[in-house]
């Protein structure tokens, strides 16, 4: 537009005239006459002084175009704050991304669940009141080989109810090199403070042996416990005593003991190739009287926390009132009790359950599909960033073997430019593709951004975007 002509003010249209155009029709009916007018007036307010100062031309305020403007700010507006999002991060149980994803079956289920009554607390055989943990009892007990089991809504919640049920005014005893902290505030010292059990730390952090658990029982004991360390290994000179060992010194004395296993497994993984982890029945065989685990974790279900034990002591937990306050939901239940199901078949679990299909997709699989993109994502970035598919490491996450690393596969891309400007363009193009339409997360690491290609398993959808980044000049 020639300069001269821009300093002539331009005329807003008017709002009556706004609303009855027809472009705004359908604007009014999705969202509602009231947020279509405050819409449109904030559009208007924002454009009066660029407006008056002749920096638009008509065509810019022509009724089509602001309804236009108008529609984007609405969808902006309107648009869910819970978003699907790529995870590419290499963590396959991302506990800030959720987690495990749910097989058909279970999400089936969930939607069962979800859109019509359904026995929860209600006996179909007797007609009578039910419990809502008997929906998925016979199911662990089957998996596990539990005496009882009782659900509550995630591990933290089962450790809790747990410790507060059979601890509470007594001592817990534990290992120094026991003491953790899971993500999100989890602490075991803390956790045990305010399930009103007095922590009797033994040992030392790298070696902890039987005769200091027996060293401090006396009468104030309430239980002895033991917690997997999820997040974080000891090596080297360490001592640790086996469950079976710790058992039977507990039961010599009377006491419980309890063993939060974290992530826990129903099956032994190593036959898929993964890294050993402690399964739930083994524990329980090895003597522990009560286990808790969580289902988001390596079980690949929902979130929740499973208690499985002793019968008369999973009898002490769910007579506890704080079960009430921790309890799980129908959705949970559904899902879980699905997720489950799909255990019976070990054969096709790898199949069916999404994280363990993950969690064992083929190193070279993932490498043709590294090779097969990285040309694709090179055009669209052009010259300024080197796009190459290289091998990668993947985690478990959510604390399951932290030293662990599955070989997998990532697009690694580079800026070629100056020292200077690679930090600021790094940060805009992991900005630019947290704000595509789907976000695609990744990490930044040694001056470069890594796209772990494990979980893309939407590689049509994940291209389809792409176009969308090429608009964000500033990336370049
Ligand atoms: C993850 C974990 C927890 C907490 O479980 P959530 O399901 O996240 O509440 C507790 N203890 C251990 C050992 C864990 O690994």
């Amino acid at each position: 537009m020639p300069s001269n002509l821009a300093k002539l003010p331009t005329r807003l249209p008017s709002i009556d005239t706004l609303l009855r155009h027809p472009a705004c029709q359908p604007l009014i009916e999705r969202y509602g006459r009231d947020a279509v007018l405050a819409t449109l007036r904030q559009l208007l307010d924002d454009l009066r002084d660029p407006a008056r100062l002749g920096q638009l031309d008509g065509a810019e305020l022509a009724p089509a175009v602001l309804a236009g403007r108008a529609g984007e700010r609405l969808a902006a507006q309107h648009r869910s704050q819970v978003r699907r999002v790529f995870n590419l991060t290499g963590t396959v149980l991302h506990t800030n991304l959720g987690r495990a994803l749910l097989p058909e079956e279970a999400i089936d289920a969930v939607q069962m669940a979800a859109r019509y009554p359904l026995n929860l607390e209600y006996d179909l055989a007797t007609g009578k009141r039910g419990d809502r943990d008997d929906l998925i009892e016979g199911l662990i007990r089957e998996l596990t080989g539990a005496e009882a089991v009782t659900v509550v809504n995630n591990n933290a919640a089962a450790v809790l109810l747990a410790l507060n049920s059979l601890g509470a005014r007594k001592e817990g005893i534990i290992s120094r090199g026991e003491l953790i902290e899971i993500g999100g505030a989890f602490r075991i010292p803390d956790i045990m403070a305010r399930a009103g059990v007095k922590l009797h730390e033994v040992g030392t952090t790298n070696r902890t042996h039987v005769r200091d658990y027996e060293a401090a029982i006396g009468p104030r004991s309430g239980l002895l416990m033991r917690v997997h360390c999820s997040n974080y290994s000891i090596q080297g000179f360490t001592t640790q005593v086996a469950t079976r060992e710790l058992a039977q010194l507990a039961h010599q004395h009377d006491l419980p003991l309890l063993e939060d296993l974290g992530s826990g497994s129903l099956l032994d993984l190593t036959r898929w190739g993964l890294p050993a982890e402690p399964t739930v029945r083994q524990a329980l065989d090895d003597g522990a009287d009560i286990v808790t685990f969580s289902g988001d974790k390596l079980l690949g279900g929902p979130q929740a926390g499973i208690i499985v034990g002793r019968k008369e002591l999973i009898a002490k937990i769910k007579k506890n009132p704080l079960k009430r306050a921790l309890r799980v939901d129908k959705l949970t239940l559904a899902a879980l009790e699905a997720v489950l199901g799909l255990y019976r078949n070990p054969d096709l679990l790898a199949e069916r359950l999404p994280s363990l299909r993950l969690l064992t997709r083929p190193q070279p699989e993932i490498a043709a599909q590294a090779e097969r993109l990285a040309p694709l994502l090179g055009q669209v970035l052009g010259a300024d960033w080197d796009v190459a598919a290289v091998p990668a490491q993947s985690m478990i996450g959510s604390g399951s073997q932290p030293v662990a690393r599955l070989p997998s596969a990532a697009l690694c891309l580079r800026p070629q430019l100056s020292r200077r400007l690679r930090g600021r363009s790094l940060r805009s193009l992991e900005e630019a593709l947290r704000k595509l339409p789907v976000p695609v997360l990744g990490r930044i690491d040694d001056d470069a951004l890594w796209l772990d290609l494990r979980q893309l398993d939407d590689e049509a959808g994940w291209l389809a975007q792409l176009t969308q980044l090429q608009l964000l000049e500033t990336i370049r």
